[in-house]
């Protein structure tokens, strides 16, 4: 998988404290807590591993990852997995996606009227 040129990390490793600044009114320590896991989220400052193919004996040292679900890099193979688990639930087929209104008379008794 490439890596994309811009990550949500960078951005906030550049701008976070000043976006954490401008919003002092209304940022909690919480909401800074997700900027901190997600700016340090597989850097050096969470330690490392090293990784060894069991085939080739080829090593590789991966950073650690900070675990919070709010991390887009956290969360990648999380999205991943349900976007692989909705295409198995798919027919083979082309799909194409329709939206319309049903007229007044078709529509179930229990709609609410007061909804426009
Ligand atoms: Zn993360």
């Amino acid at each position: 998988m490439s890596q994309p040129p811009l990550e949500l990390a960078d951005i906030v490793r550049c701008a976070g404290s000043c976006f954490v600044e401008r919003s002092r009114r209304w940022i909690t320590w919480q909401h800074q807590k997700v900027l901190l896991a997600i700016a340090r989220c597989r850097s050096a400052a969470l330690g490392g591993h090293r990784d060894r193919c069991s085939d080739c004996g080829h090593t590789a040292i991966s950073y650690n990852s900070c675990g919070n679900r709010h991390c887009p890099r956290c969360q990648a193979n999380a999205r991943l997995r349900w976007l692989q688990a909705r295409e198995r639930e798919l027919l083979p087929t082309h799909y194409v996606r329709v939206v319309f209104t049903l007229p007044r008379e078709l529509a179930p008794n229990d709609v609410d009227e007061s909804i426009p």
